[in-house]
């Protein structure tokens, strides 16, 4: 996007602040234009017919100013659908970068159907949760490896009986690709990939079977962009590249620079050439080694890699533990939005099986405070009440510091919570050892029939805090 000012943006609306959108001013509409919390189409006014011919340069003018810098690609459909690319910035501080990159895991038509459809179940129910989120594997490529048109179908066709998640169809020949089209087009999948070789069969089957296609040139950017040129051309614009992933040496350190240039180029000199989302292959990282440890760690670190570094989709095989945990965690951190902490709704939650002899911890409803508050007391199988104060997403520390945790605020977050400390047997509530400080206001404000202990300060001594000091002596 290449204005990051509303009142950029607030010149190519219709600026009557007529509500149809829900916003009740332009001005807000035009900064959750900027915030992509709405779309264009949900100002209607530029849509009407009759006043298309008084809007529509207004309407062609903002659509191109707040396309992403890097195109934005949607693979599959329906509720599982994908977006790759849309963003706007090199590095994350800059605003924040929108749409992480999916990992596609590998199934190959040479398995036998057990285990294809044993992994692809694998993949299509792995999940974790990570603050507050379920963090999901989202793609299944399929590779020919055999190289038999008809094999691969049938791949295709368990895969799709099997999940909904989008695919990559994977082969050089367009005729197994074509194969794979067959089955499963209308579910809009990624085509890999056309090369120097195949571009001409590869391209029509872009245009045939109307999907987003990988533009594949090892080490050749040069390459790469006469092949975007060429498909652009020809009409076809949902394009995926890939400049080539080496795993190991110094080609490991030419794919990284080529993901930066192609960033920057994108980013900082707008070149609409290379204005597309980027794929890395971290699952090359098993021509190096056929050692399963290895490999397993050698990709993570490679996925790692391109997670900072600007791959939009990525390729893997390793689904083991180990393998994936550590890059969904990168993922998910580098992708969450830097100008707004992450948050839980904030109010009163059960840990194991409370009642009115359990104690009652606050914490603010930052998300990582509040979960690693949640997994000590249900790891300690501490049956208990956990209230998540807002405070607009800071923690405790800084908040204390910087007024968004105060005890008028504590007694308010009871208050809505519907905390009745009548009906408990201890009348109490345990703060956190960093809001301490608000300890006697407290108790002037609930006038002493409420008691605000001091519980630790790490989350992780409450068991031997519990062990000294609940229940409360009265
Ligand atoms: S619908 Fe369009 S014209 Fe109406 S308030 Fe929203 S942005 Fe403005």
């Amino acid at each position: 996007m290449k204005e990051t000012s509303p009142l950029n943006l607030y010149k190519f609306l219709p600026q009557t602040n007529c509500g149809d959108c829900g916003e009740q001013t332009c001005m807000a509409f035009a900064a959750g234009l900027i915030n992509r919390e709405r779309t264009v189409e949900e100002c209607k006014p530029l849509f009407d017919e009759k006043k298309q011919k008084k809007y529509a340069k207004k309407l062609a003018k903002l659509r191109d100013v707040i396309a992403p810098e890097v195109a934005l690609v949607y693979i599959g459909t329906g509720d599982k659908q994908v977006k790759v690319g849309g963003e706007d910035v090199m590095y994350r501080h800059q605003m924040t970068f929108f749409n992480k990159p999916p990992f596609a895991y590998d199934v190959t038509d040479s398995m036998n159907e057990a285990d294809l459809v044993e992994r692809v179940k694998l993949i299509d129910t792995w999940k974790k949760f990570y603050i507050g989120n379920w963090e999901e594997i989202e793609m299944v490529a399929v590779r020919s490896v055999t190289g038999d048109a008809d094999k691969f179908a049938k791949c295709v066709k368990k895969v799709v009986e099997n999940t909904d998640k989008p695919l990559i169809l994977c082969s050089f020949d367009p005729k197994v690709l074509k194969a794979g089209l067959e089955v499963c087009a209308e579910k809009r999948p990624l085509i890999y990939a056309a090369t120097k070789e195949n571009w001409k069969e590869v391209a029509q089957l872009a245009y045939d079977y109307k999907v987003p296609v990988t533009l594949r040139a090892p080490f050749d950017l040069d390459g790469l962009v006469s092949m975007v040129l060429t498909f652009k051309e020809m009409g076809i614009n949902d394009l995926v590249l890939d400049p080539g992933t080496a795993p190991n040496g110094e080609k490991l350190q030419e794919t990284l620079q080529n993901f930066i240039k192609l960033r920057r180029a994108a980013v900082e000199e707008s070149q609409k050439d290379f204005s597309y989302p980027v794929m890395a292959l971290p699952i090359n990282a098993w021509m190096t080694t056929d050692d399963p440890v290895r490999g397993a760690y050698w990709e993570s670190v490679i996925s790692a890699a391109f997670v900072c570094r600007g791959a939009d989709i990525m390729v893997r095989h390793s689904i083991e533990p180990h393998s994936v945990m550590p890059d969904m965690h990168m993922r998910f951190n580098i992708y969450t939005d830097p100008r707004t902490p992450v948050q839980v709704k904030p109010g009163l939650n059960k840990v194991g099986k409370p009642n009115e002899d359990s104690p009652i911890f606050l914490t603010t409803n930052f998300a990582l405070t509040y979960y690693t508050v949640e997994s000590d007391l249900g790891s300690n199988d501490i049956d208990c009440y956990l209230l998540a104060v807002n405070t607009d997403g800071i923690g405790v520390q800084a908040s204390v510091a910087g007024g968004q945790l105060t005890p008028s605020k504590i007694k308010d977050a009871f208050a809505e919570a519907e905390v009745d400390f009548a009906k408990t047997s201890h009348k109490s509530f345990i703060l956190p050892g960093m809001a301490a400080k608000f300890s006697g206001e407290l108790d002037d404000l609930y006038k002493y029939e409420v008691k605000a202990l001091v519980g630790p300060e790490d989350s992780g001594r409450i068991p031997g805090w519990m062990e000294k000091q609940w229940p409360p002596k009265k």
